[in-house]
Parts: C-alpha cells; sequence; structure tokens
C-alpha cells in the first residue's frame, strides 16, 4: 500500500499527518519525505541516520577544442540553460533540466555529460518508522529527479506513508504518481477550499483514489465541507481547532505522543484509507 499524503497549499498540517500516519501503522512502514524543498518529517522523529546518498543530474561539458560557435545548442535548449554568442557557450546548471538534448544537436560532438550535484537522500530509522528524505542543495531548483531517487526506495509489500510537497505544480505530481490513495489535507477557510478545489482536480486527472482531512475544524466556514458533500468526496478525518497541537508541533512532538486521547482518531483514519485503498469502502 503506498499512501500519500498532500495539499494544495502549505502549513495545512501535511507533515503532521504524514508522520502521525506512519506512528499508528504500527508496524514496519517507508515513510517518504518528498517534500524535498523543506523535508521537516525528521523534526518528529528520534532516530538515527543511516545512510545518505547524493543525487546528481547530467549537464553539458563543452570542449572549447571542438566547438565553432555555431549556437545550435542555444537554440535548442528551451529552458536557457546554455548560452553562445558566436563563441563556446556558457552553460548555467541550475537551469539545465538534463535532457542531453544539447549533446544531440551539436554538429561537432563538442559536448559530453558530466555529473551536477542538486540534493541528497538521507535514510533514518526510528522505531517502526524508516524515514527516506530528499532533501535539494540551497540554490537548486530540480525537485523531481531528487523525489525519483526518495521513491526508488521504495519496497515491494512494505507500507508506505509518502509526504509530498504541497501545492498542485511538477514536484508534487512526481511524487503522487503512483500511489494507491491520496489522503488531501485542508483547512476549512475559504483559502483551503480555492486550493482544495485544484487538488482534487490534479488527484482525480491522475485517477487515483483519494479523501480528505479537514484540520483546525472551528475556525473559518462549512465551505469546505459543503463542496465535499456537493463532490461525494469522503471526509476520512476532522482534526479540532485545539492550541495544544499547535504547542506540541512547536516542540517537534506527535500528537499522538504529547496528546493521547487523539490516537482513537487517527486510527481511525489509517483505518479508513486502507479499508478505501483496498476497496472495502468506509
Ligand atoms: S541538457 Fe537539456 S536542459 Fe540542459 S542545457 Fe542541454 S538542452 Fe538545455
Ligand atoms: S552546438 Fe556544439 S559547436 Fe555549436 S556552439 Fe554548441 S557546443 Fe559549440
Amino acid at each position: 500500500m503506498i499512501l500519500a499524503v498532500a495539499s494544495g497549499k502549505g502549513g495545512t498540517g501535511k507533515t503532521t499527518v504524514s508522520v502521525t500516519l506512519a506512528r499508528m501503522l504500527g508496524s514496519a512502514v517507508l515513510l517518504l519525505d518528498c517534500d524535498v524543498e523543506e523535508p521537516n518529517d525528521h523534526l518528529f522523529l528520534k532516530g538515527l541516520t543511516t545512510g545518505e546518498e547524493i543525487v546528481t543530474v547530467p549537464i553539458p561539458q563543452v570542449d572549447r577544442s571542438r566547438c565553432d560557435g555555431c549556437g545550435e545548442c542555444a537554440r535548442f535548449c528551451e529552458y536557457h540553460a546554455i548560452a553562445s554568442f558566436g563563441s563556446t557557450p556558457l552553460v548555467f546548471p541550475e537551469m539545465c533540466h538534463g535532457c542531453g538534448g544539447c549533446a544531440k544537436v551539436c554538429p561537432q560532438k563538442a559536448i559530453r555529460e558530466i555529473d551536477w550535484r542538486i540534493g541528497v537522500v538521507e535514510t533514518v530509522r526510528a522505531d517502526n518508522i524508516t524515514l527516506i528524505q530528499g532533501r535539494l542543495d540551497v540554490g537548486m531548483t530540480m525537485a523531481p529527479p531528487v523525489i525519483c531517487k526518495v521513491k526508488a526506495r521504495l519496497q515491494e509489500g512494505l507500507p508506505a506513508i509518502l509526504d509530498t510537497p504541497p501545492g498542485t505544480s511538477c514536484p508534487v505530481i512526481a511524487a503522487i504518481r503512483g500511489a494507491d490513495f491520496v489522503v488531501l489535507v485542508t483547512e476549512p477557510t475559504p483559502f483551503g477550499l480555492h486550493d482544495l478545489r485544484l487538488a482534487v482536480g490534479m488527484v482525480r486527472e491522475l485517477g487515483i483514489p483519494f479523501g480528505i482531512v479537514v484540520n483546525r475544524v472551528g475556525i473559518g466556514d462549512d465551505r469546505v465541507h459543503a463542496y465535499c458533500n456537493e463532490e461525494d468526496i469522503s471526509v476520512l478525518l476532522e482534526i479540532p481547532d485545539d492550541r495544544r497541537i499547535a504547542e506540541a508541533y512547536s516542540r517537534g512532538e506527535m500528537i499522538v505522543e504529547s496528546l493521547p486521547e487523539y490516537r482513537g482518531l487517527f486510527l481511525t483514519l489509517v483505518e479508513r484509507a486502507m479499508n478505501l485503498t483496498t476497496g472495502k469502502g468506509h
């Protein structure tokens, strides 16, 4: 079972839900932190880092002795990651998507590919949870290759929770694709509803079953609930607006450990998500 936790915007409680779901599963589980620009699942796990893998992408390197400055490479690159002004081109690695196209179109065979570091994938072990965490290096923008490296650690037969980046852009789609079920976390506010609509559109486009967790129930209004009703979307869990939850979060503590009365609520979420994933209804 691969269960992705997503949200149309940041700050809705996606990390809380991901980490808590992993803890409440009880048995061995992979927690994949795909929010590679700001991974923070590790803040809630008291574990040991047991491994680190460097992530690279191929970028072009120009052989000056072969290049005649024709500019074919720059005209080809739609990302403007290589520029030619009638002389040996300049490469801007941060903008390169590693497609290899410039090397292919170079008439002089003057371009070869070299590895360029963009981030790391770390492994942390904490009780029943093995956290695989991707982290983009500062200044890097290419999240999908790091996310793909994180997802390459999925193991057949081992349940996995994917904490995805917020939003509905390419990195989110790279993270969600292949999941069996998506939990969308939202807040009952007009902004929450706006971003929830976008997120629902995305998961429907991908054809993945999903349900909603409404966090901070008690603020805002009932428009998120009305929308879910109209669209026949399952509300899997409602988390009340409880100041103690925010305080536990700020101390890096899991809700279910510092506030045990919430264990039952999250167990319900685990059961509902598993039932919907396996098609048993709810
Ligand atoms: S590898 Fe692709 S993205 Fe990178 S510079 Fe060449 S054409 Fe542009
Ligand atoms: S296509 Fe090749 S020869 Fe032409 S400018 Fe680029 S690197 Fe130089």
